[in-house]
Order: structure tokens, then sequence, then C-alpha cells
């Protein structure tokens, strides 16, 4: 009686999952040949809601034919404290968080040496994934399967990299100058295949695919798909006789782009969501073609999302604004300078980034001074700001000590020593630091964190709607299915509440 009472408590409270499924050894047995990632960058879980009925039907395979036909995680979470291309990129094939990856945020100050650094920035290369410290479901299949190929494109070069990982074959993405899809010397050594030079010749007649506008938008989606479609005829993905899954990653870019300068509610926004529903039945129409329905798996998610635009929120009476952090600077040096003498040639504040503060940390260890005095001395000044939610400091993060319960997740999930600041400022929600964008995701809330996740592959996963997936499930899962290694930091689950029972 007791025992029985303490499974009903523990299945209620979530203990025990209580729809624990499994494959038929049958099932498992048939590996797929293809594995297809397509990333929507800025694509918020709602889009696929709110919009489901104005897609085209199922049976012209695009949005409604994935949520129909396949394990339909309709709100998948990245648990990051600031969700943008570079970290989400870099969780959704590795299944682990930033704080594991060593991508935190795209651009930072990289106070060591005192510069700008990016996510896929190389002194050697110029791009490519060194930064990343973990591998990829792509490096795994290929730890193991050397023969499978692993190819990605994206107008972003972030995208193409992060999605690719160490081992991929070859990243492409797009530069405005000169036009043309490239790649690195990190990749093959430079040499882009050979097919891909009608593509550029074509390119050099259009348009930059990454305008700000709608036309540019519809140009660059159509140009991405096209380039994967591309590949996955003349390299032969998913149709030589490999062992392993050869695995193609795309990205879709110019929702990002177009949503940066116009919000997520403009009519151009559901214009270009509609026009991806159509890329998208091109995408499983070659697939078709090709015979390779019943051999691939396909993964639609996102990279973060995004808040409504300002005006949208001013009207409809919910607080809202820019950041702007020169004034607390000021007051913060002069706190600091009166309580701790002279900062020397530089600043106390050496500078604000992406939300991050960064102090003078070479005139603190001059002066004997502990980084935790500093840091708590100026914390009130910048929790005060109008906008601010809290503050958390370096010294409470690597002290396991944060003191608000819903940040500890997202804060210990995202914290890379070398790229964090020394105070970490967490706007209220719709608040964010001001810069060139209309509309800006850099946060830990919903809006920016909630995407959706489709696995469809109809031989291994059971079509339906689920709850419960985080990003980092995706990894997991892909390489459970295709019988290789979990990616080596992964910590993630596989998403097993949506194996299909029978075949
Ligand atoms: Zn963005």
């Amino acid at each position: 009686m007791k025992n029985s009472l303490l499974l009903v408590i523990a299945i209620v409270i979530g203990l025990v999952p209580a729809m624990a499924k499994n494959l038929s050894f049958e099932t498992y047995k048939q590996k797929p040949k293809l594995v297809v990632v397509v990333v929507i960058d800025q694509f918020r879980s709602d889009f696929l809601t709110r919009y489901q009925k104005d897609f085209m039907p199922a049976s012209s395979l695009g949005f409604n034919h994935m949520m129909n036909t396949g394990a339909y995680f309709a709100q998948s979470t990245y648990g990051i404290l600031q969700a943008m291309t570079c970290p989400g990129h870099a969780m959704i094939l590795t299944g682990s968080y930033p704080a594991q990856t060593g991508i935190q945020i795209n651009e930072w100050y990289d106070i060591k040496n005192k510069k700008r650094a990016y996510c896929a920035d190389d002194e050697e290369f110029v791009f490519s994934p060194r930064r990343l410290k973990t591998t990829t479901f792509g490096d795994e299949v290929k730890n193991i399967h050397p023969d499978s190929k692993v190819f990605t494109v994206s107008l972003k070069d972030r995208s193409a990299i992060f999605l690719g990982g160490h081992r991929a074959d070859m990243a492409l993405w797009y530069e405005d100058k000169p036009n043309e899809w490239v790649t690195t010397k990190y990749y093959n050594g430079g040499k882009t295949p050979a097919w891909l030079a009608k593509i550029n010749a074509k390119q050099k007649t259009k348009g930059d695919l990454e305008a700000k506008n709608i036309e540019a938008a519809l140009l660059g989606t159509e140009a991405t798909m096209d380039l994967a479609i591309t590949a996955l005829t003349e390299e032969k993905l998913g149709q030589r006789n490999n062992s392993g899954p050869d695995i193609l990653g795309l990205s879709m870019s110019n929702h990002d782009i177009l949503g940066h300068k116009e919000g997520p509610d403009s009519s151009n926004l559901k214009k270009l969501t509609l026009f991806e529903d159509k890329m998208l039945a091109k995408l499983f129409n070659a697939l078709k073609q090709k015979n390779l329905l019943d051999k691939t798996v396909v993964v639609l998610t996102a990279d973060h999302g995004i808040p409504p635009a300002g005006d949208i929120l001013r009207a409809g009476k919910i607080a809202t604004g820019e950041l702007d952090f020169l004034g607390v600077i000021k007051l913060a040096n002069e706190k600091l300078t009166k309580e701790l003498g002279s900062s020397g040639s530089t600043p106390w504040i050496e500078g604000v980034f992406a939300s991050h503060v960064y102090l003078n940390r070479t005139r603190l260890a001059e002066k004997n001074i502990e980084a935790g005095r500093a840091q708590d001395l100026v914390k009130d000044i910048f929790a005060q700001l109008p906008g601010i939610y809290k503050v958390v400091t370096r010294e409470q993060v690597l002290q396991a000590k944060i003191p608000y319960f819903d940040l500890r997740f997202p804060v210990e999930n995202s914290f890379v020593s070398d790229v964090a600041g020394d105070l970490m400022l967490i706007p209220e929600p719709f608040f964010a630091q001001k810069t060139g964008a209309t509309v800006n995701h850099m946060t830990n809330w919903n809006y920016d964190n909630s995407v959706p996740v489709i696995m469809w592959g109809p031989k291994w996963f059971q079509a339906g709607v689920y709850a419960g997936s985080r990003i980092v499930d995706i990894a997991p899962t892909l390489s459970f299915i295709s019988g290789v290694l979990p990616p080596a930091k992964a910590s993630g689950r596989v998403l097993d509440e949506a194996f299909k029972q029978k075949n």
C-alpha cells in the first residue's frame, strides 16, 4: 500500500516517466541512410501554430506534413541565459549547453587579449569550429563511419560551421562581397565542390541575399534550400554504399535577418513563413524523388526565438525598453575609484558587451583586490537601472551561489569562464541592451528560448504532438537511432516517448 502510493506520487510529480517506450529490434536494426537537419533562424515555436491553417495541406509535404506525420515537440526549450545564433547552433547537434560547448554568445570582449572575439573566428583559418569544445552528432558518426559525409549550408558562417562540427566535409556560407557561397581552408583545404562554380556564377547576376527586405529574404531562403538540394544530389548523400548515415545540415538565416528589422508579427514575416513551407516541400519532394523518404530522418528546429516589436508591446501596455548603460558605467567607475583608488590608464569598467560588464582585472590583480569585492561594490548600481531584473556576479557563479531560483539553471548552463564578464546584467522581459536592430533576442525568457522540434522519420518516430523536450535532447536521440555514441558532452535525453512501437 505504502509502496504503490509512493509510486503514484512519483508519477504525479514526474520522477518516473509514465510512458517510456522502446523500439523493436527489427526497427532498431534499420539505420537511417541520411539525417537532414533543418534550422530556421529565429523561428519561435508559435510560427508553426499560428499559421498552421495557412500552410499547404500535408499531402504537399511542407510544414503540415512534418507536423502531422512526425513527432512534433511543439514547444521545446533552450534553457539558456542568452539565446542567439552561435550558442543555439552549437547546442543543436552537440546536445550540450553553452557551459559545455564553450560557445556562450556570438561576440564578446576577450579580456585577456583586450579585443573583440567571435564564436567562429580562427587565427589560422579565419573561420572554423575550433572554439567548440565537444563533438557533434556528425563528428560521432564520422568517428565510427569515416566514409559518411557531413555537409552544411547557411547564409551565416557560424550556422553552417557549428552544424557541421569538427569533421564536416564541407560547410558553405554566403558572403555579400563577392556575392558568392564560400568556405575556408579548414574544410578540404578551402577547395569547394566543382559543382558550386555554376551556382556562384548564377548568383553573381542576383542581388545581396542578406539584404533586410522581403524580396531578398525570399531569394536568400530559396537559394539556401536550392544549394542544400544540389548538395544532396551532387554529393549523393544517403545514396551511396557507405556504412553509416550521411548528414545534411541547413540553416535558413533570412527569417532572422528580416525578423530583426520588422519583428515577428509583421505581414512580411508571415509571407516568409508561408514561403518556407514551400521550401520544406521542395526538400521533401527531392527526398521522395530519390527514394530516400523511408531511409531518412529529418529534424526541424530553430536556434532561438524573438520578442514582439516594441510598438506592439507598448500598444499592448506591456513594459518594454532599451537599456542604456552609459550613465551607470560612469557612476560605477566613480564608486570604484572612490573605494579602490586609481584604476591606472584603463577605467575600472573596461567595457559592457552583450550585457556583460568587464572589470579591469589586470588592475585588480596589481592592487591585490579580490574580484568579488569589486563586483559587489558596483552590483547595485547596475541593478537599479530601470529594466534590469537581476545582476549576477561572476563570483556568485564560480561559488555556485546564485541567489535567484529562476536564474540558477540558465546562468550555470551558459557560463563560460573565458567569455563571461564580471557582472551579468539580466534584463526584465522585453528589455534589451541597445543595438542597431529594431527587435533583439538575447535573454533567458521564453519568447527567446521556445522553439519547435520535429523529429520526422515514420520508420522510427510515432506521429503525435509531444511536450517536455529540450534542445539538448535532439543529438542524443539522433545518436541513439543511428547507433553511434552520443556527442562527448551531450547532457540531454533520448526522446523515447516518440519511438514507433510497431512497424
Ligand atoms: Zn538574430
